[in-house]
This record gives structure tokens, C-alpha cells and sequence, in this order.
């Protein structure tokens, strides 16, 4: 399926570039009438004009479709007429008079018409599809796979175990068993990390780079775990190419912690959503049809009478904003946007053919945040929109996210419980309402300390974030206290799932030094349909694990209407 996508837009990518090859043959020859007439002493100040702005089009856009060349020369003609152009659009009076140009343009014009001759005999040159990457969907609801490379070393198997409990996948291979590791390294779904021990780290790089070393998938880090925690281990670890370095005993949570940010990572390269204003179709399309064959979700504005409407339905992570636009300048746009105060922080990104720095400058006070040079190559468009997209995603993250466990806030996950009984309504499935709250944390914190404690949080959000569905929500209630709305999932489904995830958090065993403690949970559940407003639903939540702890804690208790 996915090279058949590739194929569709590889069609279409070739297609674009043809259409973009007969404008800019009809662009080069109306040029060339232009170039005609300065030869004659005829061209006219609107005439210089045009062809400014043709010029202008065309350096922005040919190395987009392969013709490097062609944008190069037109670039450097459109610097020579540029402060004539800009002098005769001031002026903005008699237009008709005739003027001198510069020696040289009209030859230059018929060099660019020679540029694109040659290029339209092989136009299958140039083009570039950018590969999908990753299909990994995330860790939030799916499963995030650990790959143990077990040489018989103790610890390392009943790690690989510990981890299970966490809701990793963890699949051990003996790493001298080559069928083995290569299977597992070719085709292990949702893969975040390879966990290997130290002495091994030589041997496990050489048979990641052998069997990864094809195809789209990144590579996957190698973390290791060694008793040796000398600087000199570590240096000599990080030299081999390890990414981590975990000492034993292995801080478990820490270890889990490592790997799940490692697992939001990877799915960071294939989320985002870019808003493309650009009044040039094709180049606009190309943008879009690149973004989409990565994996980002891409729309185009071209006329900016639509652009406040779209972004309210579409509501990017980042946009691309071209600095002309027909009649519309892009920096005033851009100032715009940030009118409303919902678009303060939406990160503004200029396509741009200006590469004077002084009027960079001046767009950057106006509202923009950066830019990107065009052309831009499609490999370069992507890697870039993907970076910026991860950055701005993580932004409204720390705005909306609790600092301790990344999960959403007190006052956004209530929202969550509202907006799911809305969708109950309309759609009529059940969905269900979890409170948890940790036993006697007043006492952990008391014996081990209160960073202890955090870390038991922490630990709890981890467990959650890896057992539930992609579509569960998962907030921050309170201190210790965590609530999540689980969507088309009835109750007693709801019990028996959060009754394993207590049962598998129960089981972890926290080491302090030598010691360790444990630590169990209890939860109250109620359907959400079953209540006239959120509200309600969470009381009701919240009583059923008051008599949970009433009745002994370690469990879960389901509301029932009396
Ligand atoms: P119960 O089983 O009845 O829930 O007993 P409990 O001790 O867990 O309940 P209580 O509500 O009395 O105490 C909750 C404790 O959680 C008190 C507070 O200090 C602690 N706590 C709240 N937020 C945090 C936090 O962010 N970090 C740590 N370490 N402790 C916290
Ligand atoms: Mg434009
Ligand atoms: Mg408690
Ligand atoms: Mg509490």
C-alpha cells in the first residue's frame, strides 16, 4: 500500500512539474517579447515591471521542480532591475513611458529561454519523493517495543521483564543467534530502543547498522547496562555509539522513562500540521504533496481572504508563509494573524526568495519567526517543517501539560470529560470515567522522601500513558490523584483494564539503596453517559473510590445508581 502511495504521488509530484514547465515556457517567452522591446528602446516602465516580477516568480520557484539553473539566472537578473522596479513602482505614475534597462538584460533573457529548453528534453531529472519514514504511531496507545539483546549475562532477561511490566513490549534475542537479531531488528512494530549490556555494545552497533541499514526506518539507539559506571567506561560506551548508559542496579522507572521519551520521539517525525499560504499553485501543490508523502498534514491558502477562516478550521502547528501574495504582502499578514490573540504563539515561517538580510530583519519585527530560502529542496522542506512542527507541538505541550508527568492539566482533562459526554449524546456509545488515587502516598513520602514519591508518580503516568489506547485521555487530577476518560469503553471493560494496570503497578518494586517498597492503588469508575453533565459523572467517579478506600483500597470499585 504505501509504495503504491508513493507512486500516486510521485504521478502527481511529475505532473506538477510538467505543468510548472509549460507556465514557465510561456513566463520566459512573454519575457522574451519584453527583451525584444528593450533591444528596440521600446519597454515601457510597466513592461520592467512585469518582467521583475516574472523573474521574481521564477527564481522562487524553478528550483523547486529540478531546475536549479534556471532559478539561479533568473535570480541574478531580477537583483539587476531590482531597485529600477522598485523605484518605477514608487513612483506609481506613468507607467507607459518608455526607459532604458541595463545592458545585458535582453541577452540574459534569452539565456534563461536556452536553460529551460534543455531541461524540458529530461524532465524526469530532479525529482525527489521523499520517503514516509516511520510508520510508528506513537507511544500513547500503542505498544512501544524494547529489543533485549541477551548474551546470558544476569540481569539483563529479568530486566527485559521488568520492563513488560511497564506495558513495554520487550522481545530478547540471543544476540549470537544472527537469524534471530536480524528478524527482530527487520520487523519488531512500534520499536523505540535495542537494550544490550555493556561489553556487548561493539558487536550490537555492528548488527544494527548490518541489518537497519536499508530502507526508511532510522536506526534505533542502543541503550546499554553495565556495573562499570567509571567515566571511562562511559566514554569508551559513547564512543562505540551508545545512547545511554544505565548503571546497575537499573533505576527502573528512569530506564522506562528514557525509552517512552525516546518512543514520543520517533513518533514526533511523522505528526504536524502546516498551513501553506502561497499564491503560486504548482509551487504550493509541490510544498503540499511533499509534506503529505512524509506524513504531515498539509493545506494550501492562496488567495489570503481565506486565511483566517482556514486557520480556524484547520488549526496548524506551524505556517508557511509566502512574502508576496498576489497584491497582499506576507509580513502584514502575518501581523495580522497575531491580531487575535489565539494566533500569539502559532509559529510563522516565511518562504522566501529575499535574501537581503536588511529586509529579513524588518519581516522578523513584523510578526515572523524565520525563514526558509527559496528554493527550498523537498528533502530540506521537509526535515525543517518536521523539526519546527515537534518544537511548536512541545510548546503548547509545556503550556497545557503538567511539568511532573506530561499528562494534561486539572482544568483540561475536565474539559475531556465534558466534551466526551457530548460525543456520548450524539453518537450513543458508553464511555467510562476512571479516578485513581494512590494508597497511603502520605506515608511514602514520609519514609523515603518526597523525590521518591515523585518518582512513584511519575512512574504511575508512564504505566497509564503505555496501557491505554491512543484515544483514552489521561490527566493529572490532583497531588496523587489521576483521572482519565476512556471513550466507547464500558464500565466493566473499564474495571478490568484499570484492575490489570493496578495489579502490573502493584507489582513494581522501587529500590531506595538496598531497600525497595511497593506501592498500590485504588480506583472509582462510573459510566459517563449515565450522568446529565460532567460534573456529575466525576462525583460520582470520586465516591466510588471513597468506598474503595473504604473498603480496603488495592482495587476498583464501579458506581452504581442506587
Ligand atoms: P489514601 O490511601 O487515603 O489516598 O491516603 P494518602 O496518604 O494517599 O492520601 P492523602 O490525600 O492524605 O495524601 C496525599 C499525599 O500526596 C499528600 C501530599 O503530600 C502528597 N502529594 C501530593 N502531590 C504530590 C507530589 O507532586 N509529589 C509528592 N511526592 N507527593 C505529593
Ligand atoms: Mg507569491
Ligand atoms: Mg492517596
Ligand atoms: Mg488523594
Amino acid at each position: 500500500m504505501a509504495s503504491q502511495e508513493n507512486s500516486d504521488v510521485s504521478a502527481k509530484l511529475a505532473a506538477l512539474r510538467q505543468k510548472f514547465l509549460v507556465r514557465a515556457s510561456a513566463d520566459i517567452e512573454a519575457l522574451r517579447a519584453y527583451a525584444e522591446q528593450a533591444r528596440r528602446g521600446e519597454l515601457s516602465a510597466e513592461g520592467l515591471i512585469q518582467c521583475y516580477q516574472q523573474l521574481h516568480r521564477l527564481a522562487g520557484s524553478a528550483g523547486t521542480f529540478g531546475l536549479a539553473e534556471l532559478g539561479v539566472a533568473a535570480r541574478a537578473l531580477e537583483k539587476k532591475l531590482k531597485s529600477q522596479a522598485e523605484e518605477l513602482t514608487d513612483a506609481d505614475n506613468s507607467h507607459s513611458q518608455t526607459i532604458e534597462v541595463n545592458d545585458g538584460f535582453a541577452d540574459g533573457i534569452d539565456a534563461l529561454a536556452k536553460l529551460i529548453e534543455v531541461k524540458s528534453e529530461n524532465r524526469d531529472q530532479g525529482q525527489t519523493t521523499v520517503s514516509r519514514g516511520d510508520a510508528f504511531e506513537g507511544s500513547h496507545g500503542m505498544q512501544v517495543s524494547v529489543i533485549v539483546m541477551d548474551d546470558g549475562r544476569e540481569g539483563l532477561a529479568s530486566l527485559g521483564a521488568e520492563m513488560a511490566r511497564y506495558g513495554f513490549d520487550c522481545r530478547t534475542v540471543d544476540r549470537h543467534a544472527t537469524a534471530a537479531v536480524q528478524e527482530a531488528l527487520a520487523d519488531t512494530p512500534g520499536a523505540a530502543a535495542i537494550l544490550c549490556s555493556d561489553s556487548a555494545v561493539a558487536d550490537v552497533m555492528a548488527l544494527r547498522n548490518q541489518f537497519m541499514a536499508k530502507g526508511a526506518r532510522r536506526r534505533l539507539p542502543v541503550i546499554c547496562v553495565g556495573a562499570d559506571a567509571s567515566f571511562g567506561n562511559k566514554y569508551h560506551v559513547a564512543k562505540l555509539g551508545a545512547y545511554a548508559f544505565f548503571p546497575e542496579p537499573v533505576d527502573v522507572p528512569e530506564l522506562a522513562e528514557r525509552i517512552e521519551s525516546l518512543a514520543i520521539e520517533r513518533s514526533a517525525g511523522v505528526q504536524g500540521r502546516v498551513l501553506i499560504v502561497e499564491d503560486d499553485t504548482e509551487l504550493a501543490e509541490h510544498y503540499c504533496l511533499v509534506l503529505q508523502s512524509a506524513g504531515i498534514e498539509a493545506q494550501t491558502v492562496s488567495d489570503p481572504l481565506d486565511l483566517m477562516p482556514t486557520l480556524s478550521a484547520f488549526q496548524p502547528d506551524i505556517v508557511l508563509m509566502d512574502v508576496q501574495i498576489g497584491d497582499y504582502s506576507g509580513v502584514t499578514l502575518a501581523r495580522l494573524i497575531r491580531f487575535e490573540p489565539r494566533w500569539l504563539s502559532l509559529p510563522i515561517i516565511y518562504l522566501s526568495s529575499e535574501d537581503d538580510p536588511d529586509n529579513q530583519l524588518e519581516a522578523l519585527s513584523k510578526g515572523a519567526d524565520e525563514f526558509l530560502m527559496k528554493p527550498v529542496s523537498d528533502d530540506y522542506l521537509v526535515r525543517s517543517v518536521r523539526i519546527r512542527c515537534y518544537r511548536a507541538r512541545q510548546l503548547s505541550e509545556l503550556m497545557n501539560r503538567d511539568s511532573l508527568t506530561g499528562l494534561l492539566k486539572h482544568s483540561l482533562i475536565k474539559q475531556e470529560v465534558e466534551k466526551e459526554l457530548a460525543r456520548c449524546r450524539r453518537d450513543g456509545h458508553p464511555s467510562s470515567l476512571v479516578m485513581l488515587d494512590l494508597d497511603h502516598f502520605k506515608r511514602i513520602n514520609d519514609t523515603w522522601g518526597h523525590r521518591y514519591g515523585d518518582i512513584v508518580i511519575r512512574t504511575l503516568a508512564n504505566l497509564l500513558r503505555n496501557r491505554l489506547r491512543e484515544t483514552d485521555m489521561i490527566g493529572r487530577y490532583g497531588g496523587e490523584e489521576f483521572l482519565v476518560v476512556l471513550p466507547q469503553c464500558p464500565v466493566p471493560a473499564a474495571a478490568e483494564l484499570i484492575q490489570g494496570i493496578g495489579e502490573s503497578f502493584a507489582e513494581l518494586a522501587f529500590s531506595v539503596g538496598e531497600s525497595s517498597f511497593q506501592v498500590t492503588l485504588s480506583a472509582g469508575i462510573a459510566a459517563i453517559n449515565d450522568f446529565p453533565n460532567g460534573e456529575d459523572a466525576l462525583e460520582a467517579a470520586d465516591q466510588a473510590l471513597y468506598q474503595r478506600k473504604r473498603g480496603g483500597r488495592n482495587g476498583v470499585t464501579v458506581y452504581s445508581l442506587q
